[in-house]
């Protein structure tokens, strides 16, 4: 690994931190009170590797990579000298009227980099916009091409897209909650892992009555579901006959993390939009965007009434794009994707085993994604719920035993690509270890 960045000591008074955040931060998807019960916030305050440490320097394996997506692990110099270097050039300018050296140079990279023929970028700053955008996009494209009528979307039930209106219409990912914001903008359809059910639809509704299909390539809140081999075949069937645009949200999928750059890869199947975000960057700056075949973009063309008026102020920020060439250099020159696919398969060899488990009732996964299907009662197979005592003590020992994941619906782990076997072995034998004192509890 190149040289990582050196942490000066930390001298901050952690209890006037975390008052402050009790009585003043908003955190996404967080009760204050249930943080003050657990003492206050953890402030994880230096990162190297795989690896992170909190305030009291007691140090964790980054088993979640975030939230799926610190690819090449954390305190990596190469990229924050990248990004320091370009805002102390500029750090930013009119997005909507001037291009910036390094957006040009990404923009070229990621045609190349990415399947078939996508060669158009839409730059965002991260996922839930670049879904707005592709769903926005096809709408009007159909408009465009004279096909006003074509409203409604086609998504894959329990994918997640992320929480912005647009993005929540799409989401159904079991821990969201929708009910509160229907109705949605969009008319959608949700359909199962059978693309005969979304043939069935679109003849039963009207083949020009739809707009788009949108799902991950493969679902990772769905407990890292693979779909059947000729699932993605079938939906690019189905979606050429019909006049449908198909979308892959390779937000999580995306720059190594299933063992190929890009998930469609595994299917050879090329999208007519690929969302990407998270492991661009590795999380360095937040960056997302649409990747868009020509036949989308060309439609796009002509007088101004065809012309995209969409953009946010930091759609092709310049750092956001030094941190993505600096990011996938590294993940180029250390062969991050071959590792993925490499240490991926001997991690799921290793998390099998945990099958043995009274707790566990399978697990799967495909390169450095997996998800372990907890379990109340393994013959039954029933999940546990949320608040289940069982999940709050194994989260509880896992935090112990010094890893960072998540266990609500699954127990999930992306960690960096950078992983090793044996660094795998000390994952896998913390979540045994774990396992095996919840269940003694019993
Ligand atoms: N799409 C997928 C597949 C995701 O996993 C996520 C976030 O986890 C999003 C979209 C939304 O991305 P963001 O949280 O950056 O808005």
């Amino acid at each position: 690994m190149d040289s990582t960045v050196s942490h000066p000591s930390i001298t901050e008074n952690f209890d006037e931190l975390s008052q402050a955040v009790l009585d003043h931060y908003w955190m996404p998807y967080t009760q204050s009170e249930d943080l003050a019960r657990a003492g206050g916030p953890m402030f994880i305050i230096e990162g190297e590797g795989i690896r992170l440490k909190d305030s009291s320097g007691k140090s964790y394996i980054d088993g979640m990579g975030g939230l799926a997506l610190v690819n090449v692990g954390h305190g990596r110099k190469e990229i924050v000298d990248a990004i320091a270097s370009q805002l102390g050039q500029v750090h930013y300018a009119n997005t909507f009227a001037y291009a910036s050296i390094p957006t040009a140079k990404l923009s070229k990279r990621l045609s190349d980099l990415t399947p078939g023929d996508l060669g158009r970028v839409f730059f965002t700053s991260g996922g839930s916009e670049a879904v707005d955008t592709a769903l926005k996009m096809a709408r009007q494209y159909h408009v465009n091409n004279g096909e006003s009528q074509r409203t409604k979307i086609i998504a894959r039930r329990g994918s997640y897209h992320g929480v912005s209106l647009g993005a929540l219409s799409v989401n159904s990912a079991r821990h969201v909650q929708r009910k509160v914001w229907e109705p949605m903008l969009a008319p959608v359809r949700f359909v199962g892992p059978d693309p005969d059910e979304v043939a069935e639809l679109v003849q039963f509704e009207g083949p020009d009555t739809f707009s788009t299909f949108i799902t991950e390539p493969v679902c990772f809140t769905r407990g890292v579901e693979v779909p059947q081999d000729d699932y993605w075949p079938r939906l690019r069937e189905i979606c050429d006959k019909h006049g449908i645009l198909l979308i892959a949200d390779e937000v999580i999928n995306g720059f190594g993390r299933t063992g190929k750059m890009f998930a469609m890869e595994h299917w050879g199947v090329t999208p007519d939009m690929m969302i990407f975000a998270k492991g661009i960057t590795s999380g360095y700056m937040p960056v997302g965007g649409v990747m868009a075949r020509p036949k989308v973009y060309e439609a796009f063309i002509g007088d101004s009434t065809k012309t995209f008026t969409h953009g946010y102020t930091y759609s092709g920020h310049p750092g956001g794009a030094a941190a993505a060439l600096a990011n996938l250099d590294i993940i180029e020159r250390e062969n991050l994707v071959e590792n993925a696919a490499d240490v991926g398969s001997y991690m799921l060899g290793q998390l099998s085993a945990l099958k043995e488990h009274s707790m566990v009732k399978g697990t799967r996964g495909i390169g450095l994604m997996a998800a372990v299907q907890l379990t109340k009662d393994k013959a039954t197979g029933e999940p546990l719920t949320k608040g289940d005592p069982k999940l709050k003590s194994l989260d509880e020992k896992l935090l112990d035993k010094g890893l960072l994941t998540r266990t609500y619906p699954f127990l999930y782990l992306a960690p960096p690509l950078i992983i090793t076997r044996e660094e795998v072995d000390e994952m896998v034998g913390i979540i045994d270890e774990s396992l095996t004192e919840v269940e003694s509890e019993e």
